[in-house]
């Protein structure tokens, strides 16, 4: 139960963890174990033929639109859902039919599920009680709980008598009192506003890094799924589509589903004119017809119909045609701009009526910007910063 400083942190450099990838070491043994798990109800399948492994000391994030199975996949975990098909094993033990207190995982709900009768204490010393631990060791826990969310001085309050935030971490420290091997968050924060919730973010990566336990996070907010995890699965209709740290989620999505779905993304229909290694070039007939070049290795053949993807803050708007190119530069008109304060977003109409993004940062403080509404642009890209997707 101690709460001892662990390798991860001493891994992390401003706020950054380094070389924490357990998932790319063929000798690494997964915590938990997901086999070939599918889950229905009745006819419909809420997660189909799923395996995944999850390793100690990750923070771990489901990511996925409402309905894809993240919920139930995490519900199994903690025992309140039996898998139909499969097996799920923790630290080597087979979860499927152990009841949920006596596994190893604790989860903590989106509503907190806190007593409302009982004060802050109570709430967090109510599952030690149940445990029959003794009253020493409950106090001390306890204390130790509550310093660890900074809420020594509310221990006697009631929940109603605290904000949200504060009942959220009253909340993490009520799960977190069982020293549980994996704790699940599902949608842990999302009673928070935005700035709480960015704060909370960071308290939560630095707890779990603390605490050298791992976490498996259930969110529908990318960004926070991006900001707290080691991984990130994204999920659709039961199955993962892509697992992977969130850069690569981010820089190279392995589809058009993985790529729109997680940020903002631009996506040109194309066809393949030639493959070398890392470099494929391909044509475009959006905006009048263009030719794209994008630096990657791409199993496809001459011919074959792709989609190139291009973030929008990768994308260049310039009153002249950029002359450092020849590939990846389309001609059009401003046809709208969004101005979000620390970025521009430029709305740009190709020929044809194809409308591409692109996000400038406002580095001065400067009202009227060069380029504005009903400019005739070109929008361009490097080839590294498009990406070839051929699913
Ligand atoms: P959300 O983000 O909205 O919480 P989710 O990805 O967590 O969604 P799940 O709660 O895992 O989704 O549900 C997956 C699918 O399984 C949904 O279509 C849901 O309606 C269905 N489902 C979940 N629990 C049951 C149940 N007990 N009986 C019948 N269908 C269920």
């Amino acid at each position: 139960m101690s709460t001892g400083v662990t390798e991860k942190t001493q891994t992390t450099i401003g706020g950054i963890r380094r070389k924490f990838a357990p998932w790319t070491d063929p000798a690494a043994v997964p915590l938990i174990r997901y086999e070939n798990v599918s889950k229905r109800f009745g006819e419909f399948v809420a997660v189909d033929n799923l395996s995944l492994d999850i390793y100690e000391r990750e923070f771990f994030a489901l990511l996925g639109p409402s309905g894809c199975g993240k919920t139930t996949l995490m519900r199994m975990l903690a025992g309140f859902e039996d898998p139909t098909e499969g097996r799920i094993t923790l630290a080597g033990q087979d979860l499927v039919g152990m009841p949920p207190y006596k596994r190893q995982t604790n989860m903590m709900f989106q509503s907190y599920a806190l007593f409302p009768h009982m004060s802050v204490w109570e709430n967090i010393a109510f599952g030690l009680k149940q445990d029959r631990m003794e009253k020493g060791a409950i106090d001390a826990r306890v204390d130790e709980m509550l310093k660890l969310v900074k809420l020594e001085k509310f221990a006697k309050r009631k929940p109603h008598q605290l904000s949200g935030g504060q009942r959220q971490r009253v909340a993490l420290a009520r799960s977190l009192a069982k020293a549980p091997k994996v704790l699940l968050l599902d949608e842990p924060l999302g009673a928070l506003d935005k700035k709480l919730r960015e704060e909370t973010q960071f308290e939560l990566m630095d707890l779990q890094m603390k605490l050298g336990m791992t976490f498996l996070i259930v969110t529908h907010d990318q960004e926070e799924a991006m900001t707290v995890a080691d991984r990130i699965a994204v999920m659709n209709h039961g199955k993962l589509v892509q697992v992977a740290p969130p850069a690569v989620i981010y820089e190279q999505p392995n589809s058009r589903y993985v790529a729109d779905f997680v940020g903002d993304v631009n996506i040109l229909e194309a066809k393949i004119e030639a493959v070398a290694p890392g470099n494929v070039s391909l044509y475009t007939s959006v905006g009048g017809g263009a030719k794209l070049s994008i630096a990657q290795n791409v199993e496809a053949k001459v011919g074959d119909s792709a989609f190139v993807a291009i973030r929008p803050e990768k994308v260049r708007v310039d009153l002249e045609p950029p002359a450092w190119q020849e590939a990846n530069c389309l001609r059009g008109e401003v046809w709208d701009i969004g101005y979000l304060g620390d970025l521009s977003i430029y709305h740009v109409e190709l020929e044809g009526g194809v409308r591409i993004k692109a996000a400038k940062p406002n580095l001065t403080r400067m009202v009227e910007r060069p380029i504005t509404w009903e400019d005739k642009v070109w929008v361009s890209w490097l080839p590294d910063s498009g990406v070839v997707l051929t699913s």
